[in-house]
């Protein structure tokens, strides 16, 4: 079914973006009873649509209708794994943007992996997300519909969310926030906050901001290189927010929240994975991370890149991979390498995303 609403009623306000007090002031205002609104914010947030819900009524129905909008996130394209059940979803808004998510299977459940933006304003040299520049924000309930749809389309409850997709989630901070407030509620999804990862190429006021909210999700900041003029090279964002100012807000992070923060590196082969650059990770990661009264457990995940067609950029093979990973362990930080799911659809964001943006290129 195509969502695609004319444009007076893309005006009226999603109906699936308030938080449950706004919801009841609406209600209100509309002179409906605050159950009402109550019942209306936990179907919205578990998926269902209103003219699904039996216990509305034909009148407040229409009168919704006349209010509000409810768009979800329509699959556009869906790719499962033979390997290991990675599903993969290309789902189209009401504009006709699209968005990836990634849905995994791990012992402890299912995990999606959102997008927070259409394409990303970062510039990361090895990403396919930024190929195209940014389009534009998504909003908390585009952020939220991509839980919804694929938990309505594969039957069974997601417990456990990733911002790692495409976009950067602190390039969209009042969303992203309003998002975690929705999904954690325990009126609706109920995913709890401590279940949230969140990603950042490393916008230093917001992980400041996002400190200052004290939320028990996980911040995982995205390194990839330690000297400033490769990571400038890889990473523009580097240019604004150097290596030592990304951690001394890291270390205000850990201090505020005494939440960990896991550190996400991913190996170019030549250009940032010589044992060299481990040793200097390592160091510079003690040395600000370390304090005498307070020491963070520090943790490294490894990610060989993906090669992007249009980045050049190949992966270090298996032993380089194994001798950085042995390098930081010998200096005290724990390192672990990415598994891989989803090898066979091509899994990691904005690929897919790409190719069918080129294919329209091409058909039109
Ligand atoms: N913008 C956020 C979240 C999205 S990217 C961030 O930068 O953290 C999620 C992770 O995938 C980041 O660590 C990003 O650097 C990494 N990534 C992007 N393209 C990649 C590629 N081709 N191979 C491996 N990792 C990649």
């Amino acid at each position: 079914m195509s969502q695609t609403p004319d444009a007076s009623s893309v005006a009226l306000p999603d109906l699936r973006s308030f938080t449950a007090e706004e919801l009841k002031e609406q209600m209100l205002a509309l002179q409906q009873p605050a159950y009402r609104a109550g019942q209306l914010f936990t179907q919205l947030h578990r998926g269902v649509q209103p003219e699904e819900m039996t216990n509305l009524g034909r009148a407040l129905l229409a009168l919704l209708r006349e209010h509000y909008r409810w768009p979800l996130p329509q699959i556009e394209k869906k790719l499962v794994s033979s390997l290991d059940g990675t599903v993969k979803y290309l789902f189209s808004l009401e504009d006709g943007a699209c968005i990836e998510s990634v849905v995994m299977q791990y012992e402890h459940g299912l995990t999606i992996c959102i997008s927070s933006q259409v394409g990303c304003r970062m510039g990361c040299r090895f990403c396919a997300s930024t190929i195209g520049g940014k389009v534009r924000d998504l909003n908390a309930s585009e952020l939220l519909g991509q839980v919804l749809a694929a938990q309505k389309d594969l039957g069974r409850r997601i417990g456990n969310i990733v911002l790692m997709g495409i976009g950067e989630p602190l390039d969209n901070y009042d969303n992203v926030l309003r998002f975690l407030k929705l999904v954690s509620h325990p009126d609706g999804l109920n995913i709890g906050l401590r279940r949230i990862s969140l990603s950042t190429c490393g916008i230093v006021p917001r992980i400041l901001d996002l400190a200052r909210e004290d939320l028990p999700i996980t911040l995982s900041i995205s390194l990839h290189a330690m000297d400033n003029a490769t990571r400038d090279e890889l990473m523009p964002v580097n240019r604004k927010y150097p290596v030592e100012t990304l951690l001394d807000a890291c270390k205000t992070y850990f201090e505020t929240t005494n939440r960990r923060i896991s550190f996400e590196y991913t190996l170019i082969a030549g250009k940032n994975d010589s044992p060299e650059q481990a040793e200097q990770l390592a160091r510079l990661l003690n040395r600000h991370l370390r304090t005498r009264t307070q020491t963070m457990p520090i943790h490294v995940n490894l990610i060989p890149v993906n090669e992007v067609e249009e980045t050049g950029f190949r992966h270090t093979g298996a032993a380089g991979v194994r001798r950085f990973a042995e390098v930081l362990e010998k200096n005290g930080i724990r390192a672990t390498v990415r598994r891989k799911l989803g090898a066979d659809i091509n899994a990691s964001c904005g690929q897919l995303r790409r190719a069918y943006n080129r294919e329209k290129e091409t058909l039109s």
